[in-house]
């Protein structure tokens, strides 16, 4: 996402329970080291003075009541990139609510169009109706991708999804959702699905999608009108 790269920073627990998680020792771990708000204000503050092109908050939900404060903080000693929320799409429309004008991209999964995949592989039967909810809060809070003049995310929604083996997510309901609730959003269609921690209990998560239906499904994307992001 930047030039100067993106000021990742991790925290550690999920909100959602994805069976083939990616990051499970990141989702599932427990143990790494507990930051305050003002410690974490830091953190940001730090990100900013190495060059990166923004402060980039991976699986922030479960703690953004204290990421809020943090930015608050962050911003009142000088923190001008913008904040990146990088989430799984599975939020509270009063949390986002709060949010608003403390988060400048935000960048969510939209995992499923169907509730029956969702709950058997991520344990959250209302993730579709949620998702939408949610996505439409944060494209009425920061609006379709805008990028600066090095071509760098500014400000705006950008959405990842991943497409799951045997078309399990509903890919193409996936993205005419995206189009229709966040028009003009970026949209990274990612390819890169492998059965992870636990998708060896699930024989249907044990494939791969083919590259030519992940192409397929982008050019799709392309066709609604999101700006392809990776
Ligand atoms: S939302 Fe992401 S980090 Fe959380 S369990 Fe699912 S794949 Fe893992």
């Amino acid at each position: 996402m930047g030039g100067g790269g993106s000021g990742t920073i991790f925290f550690e627990g999920c909100n959602l329970g994805c069976v083939f998680c990616q990051n499970f020792d990141i989702s599932r771990g427990r143990g790494g080291p507990e930051v305050s708000a003002e410690q974490l204000a830091q953190l940001m503050l730090v990100q900013q003075r190495r060059g990166c092109s923004n402060v980039n908050l991976v699986t922030p939900t479960h703690v953004a009541a204290q990421i809020l404060a943090a930015i608050e903080l962050a911003r009142s000693d000088g923190l001008t990139v913008p904040v990146v929320y990088n989430c799984g799409g599975y939020e509270s429309v009063e949390m986002l609510a709060l949010l608003a004008g403390y988060v400048d991209i935000y960048m969510p999964d939209v995992k499923y169009a169907d509730p029956e995949a969702a709950r058997k592989y991520s344990d959250a039967a209302d993730y579709p109706q949620i998702v939408r909810a949610a996505l439409g809060e944060m494209h009425r809070q920061v609006g379709p991708l805008s990028l600066d003049e090095r071509g760098l995310a500014r400000r705006g929604v950008m959405v990842r999804h991943l497409v799951m083996p045997d078309d399990l997510a509903g890919s193409a309901e996936v993205i005419d959702m995206v189009a229709k609730t966040a028009p003009g959003c970026g949209m990274n269609v990612m390819g890169q699905y492998r059965p992870c921690y636990r998708a060896s209990e699930f024989p249907q998560l044990l494939q791969r999608p083919s590259g030519g239906e992940v192409q397929r499904l982008r050019q799709y994307a392309s066709e609604k009108g999101l700006c392809r992001t990776g």
